[in-house]
C-alpha cells in the first residue's frame, strides 16, 4: 500500500544517491592520485586554415592515462572542474604544452600557436596571470605562442571577473577565443565587452550542414559576425567534404575536425605536422 512504495521509493532513492555519492568520492580520490603520479597526456589537434588548407595551429587536449586506458576528458574534467582539481590538472596540461613547444622550437621545428581550454574555476583565480607569465618566463617562450579557449558559459558565469582577467591576458599578449560558439544562453553583447580574438562554432551546428538550412543559416550568420567584428572565426568537428564546401564557399578562415586529423599524442604530432617547413596538412608530406 501507499505507506509501503513511499517508504520503498526513499530507500531506492537514498541507495543510488549514495551510489552516485560514492562514485564521485572514488573519482575524485583517483583524479588526485592521477594529479600526484602525473597520468595525463597532451594530444594535440590541428586547425586548418582555408582555402590553403594549412596548419595554423593546434588544440591541446587532455587525456588520463589510467590503468593502460585512455580516459576522455568528458569522463572525468566535469568532475575536476566541481572540486577545484582542475587547477592543478590546468597547470599540469600548460606546462605539458610550454614544455611542448619549448623541445619544438630548440629541435628546430615549427612552432605553431596552442590552444588550451582554461575553466572558469581558472579564470577566475587571482593569481592566474602571474601563474601564465612565470610559465612563459621560466620556458622562456612568448605569449603568443599561446591561446586561451572558454566557453561563452564559463566566461559569462561572472561577466565582471571574467573581463578583467581577459583583458589582463590580452593586454599581456595572449590570444582569447570564445569554445562552443552559439550554445551559451548569453546575449552577443560579450562579443563587444571582452577581449576576444577569435569565436569557435560549435561543432553541432557544422554536423547538420548540408541536412538542415536552419544550421547553415546559423553558421553563416556566425560567419558574418565573425567578419564585421574581426574576429577570427574557427569550425570545429568538421567531419565531411561536404562540410568542407559549405565552409569553404562560405569564406571561413578556420577549421579543425576529424576530416584533417583526430587529436594525436605529441610525438606524432610533431612527426606529422611540425617536422618539415612546407607541410600541407593535406596528408602531403614530403619526406
Ligand atoms: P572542446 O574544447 O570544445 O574540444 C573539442 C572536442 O571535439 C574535443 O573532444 C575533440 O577531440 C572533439 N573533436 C574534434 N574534432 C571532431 C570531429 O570532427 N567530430 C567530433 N565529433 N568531435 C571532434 P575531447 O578531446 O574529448 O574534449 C572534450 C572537451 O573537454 C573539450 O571540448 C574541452 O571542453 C574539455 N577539455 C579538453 N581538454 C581540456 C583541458 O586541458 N582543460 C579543460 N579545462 N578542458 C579540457
Ligand atoms: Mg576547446
Ligand atoms: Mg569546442
Ligand atoms: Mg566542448
Amino acid at each position: 500500500h501507499a505507506k509501503a512504495a513511499g517508504r520503498s521509493s526513499v530507500c531506492f532513492f537514498d541507495k543510488s544517491m549514495n551510489a552516485r555519492v560514492i562514485r564521485r568520492l572514488d573519482m575524485e580520490a583517483k583524479l588526485r592520485r592521477a594529479i600526484d603520479n602525473d597520468e595525463f597526456e597532451i594530444h594535440y589537434q590541428p586547425k586548418i586554415a582555408l582555402p590553403d588548407r594549412t596548419l595554423c595551429g593546434a588544440e591541446a587536449l587532455v587525456r588520463w592515462r589510467h590503468d593502460g586506458v585512455l580516459v576522455p576528458p568528458a569522463e572525468f574534467i566535469p568532475i575536476a572542474e566541481e572540486t577545484g582539481l582542475i587547477v592543478p590538472l590546468g597547470l599540469i596540461v600548460l606546462t605539458s604544452v610550454l614544455r611542448h613547444i619549448r623541445a619544438w622550437r630548440d629541435e628546430g621545428l615549427r612552432t605553431p600557436r596552442i590552444a588550451v581550454n582554461l575553466s572558469a574555476r581558472q579564470l577566475f583565480r587571482p593569481d592566474l596571470a602571474a601563474t601564465i607569465f612565470r610559465l612563459i618566463a621560466e620556458y622562456d617562450l612568448s605569449p603568443q605562442n599561446i591561446e586561451l579557449e572558454l566557453t561563452e558559459t564559463q566566461m559569462m558565469a561572472d561577466p565582471e571577473r571574467a573581463e578583467a582577467a581577459l583583458s589582463q591576458l590580452h593586454d599581456a599578449g595572449f590570444s582569447i577565443t570564445v569554445d562552443d560558439f552559439g550554445t551559451g544562453y548569453s546575449s552577443l553583447g560579450y562579443l563587444k565587452r571582452l577581449p576576444i580574438q577569435c569565436v569557435k562554432i560549435d561543432k553541432s551546428f557544422i554536423q547538420d550542414i548540408g541536412a538542415d538550412s536552419r544550421d547553415e543559416a546559423l553558421v553563416d550568420a556566425i560567419l558574418a559576425i565573425g567578419r564585421s567584428m574581426k574576429l577570427d572565426v574557427v569550425a570545429e568537428g568538421v567531419e565531411t567534404e561536404e562540410q568542407l564546401q559549405f565552409l569553404s564557399k562560405r569564406g571561413c578562415p578556420q577549421i579543425q575536425g576529424y576530416l584533417f586529423s583526430r587529436p594525436m599524442p605529441e610525438e606524432q604530432f610533431r612527426h606529422w605536422e611540425l617536422d618539415s617547413p612546407e607541410n600541407s596538412a593535406d596528408g602531403q608530406k614530403s619526406s
